[in-house]
């Protein structure tokens, strides 16, 4: 029988949403893993001048959003690296953490056209198995694309590793937008998240004349 894994799921989480949540329970299930660690990404210093969370605050939302989830965890071990911090680095330290424990990445299906550029892409897909979850808004991901650009056992793996998730319409982006615009976000958050957005003025929160 196979050990069961660990997931990695790793993302800005600005903010963690009910899709970040669906995902990591449906993953969870769906590969029989015992674990998942929220992996907070360090944000470009251009992209931290825009309405973003610090990542003290990214970690506390995660941490608010996954209180209930005894086999959940936040790692902030990519806030804390010397910078620039990649997915490689990530997973060859979880790796060399938890030695021949399966290990998985989590993406969504809007990661795939990118994957051949990210750093270290052939070795990281060795070190793990990084599965691609449907996303709504993006094509169901055949994986086609990538051929050519990785080598063939590396897509026939990726092909396997595809994860036919619910679609849930929910971005971090349409989150921030909406709140910066005073209109309804309280759906697509875990109460005390939105609390904690509130509370902290996050995103633009009552700066516009409508909230
Ligand atoms: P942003 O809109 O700021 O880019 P996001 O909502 O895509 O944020 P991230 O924190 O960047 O959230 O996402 C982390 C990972 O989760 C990424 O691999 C992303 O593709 C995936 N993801 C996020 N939301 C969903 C969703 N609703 N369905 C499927 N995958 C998702």
């Amino acid at each position: 029988m196979n050990k069961p894994g660990v997931i990695l799921f790793g993302g800005s989480f600005d903010p963690v949403h009910r899709g970040h949540i669906a995902m990591a329970d449906f993953a969870m299930r769906y590969l029989s893993a015992n674990k998942v660690l929220f992996i907070a990404a360090s944000r470009s210093p251009h992209k931290a001048a825009a309405a973003v969370a610090a990542g003290s605050q990214r970690l506390e939302m995660i941490r608010l959003a996954i209180s209930d989830c005894p086999q959940w965890e936040v790692s902030d071990c990519e806030l804390t690296r010397p910078q620039p911090s990649y997915t490689f680095d990530t997973v060859r330290h979880f790796r060399t953490q938890y030695g021949s424990v399966p290990l998985y990445w989590l993406a969504g299906a809007d990661a795939v056209p990118e994957l051949p550029r990210w750093y270290r892409i052939e070795e990281l897909l060795d070190l793990c198995r990084l599965c691609i979850l449907y996303r709504a808004g993006f094509k169901v991901p055949s994986l086609d694309e990538l051929e050519g650009r990785l080598p063939p056992r590396h897509i026939d793996q990726l092909r396997k590793d595809v994860i036919p998730a619910p679609l849930v319409d929910i971005s971090s982006t349409k989150i921030r937008r909406r709140i910066a615009l005073g209109q309804d976000v309280e759906s697509f958050l875990l109460p005390a998240v939105w609390e904690f957005i509130r509370h902290q003025r996050l995103y633009g929160y009552g700066d516009s004349a409508g909230a």
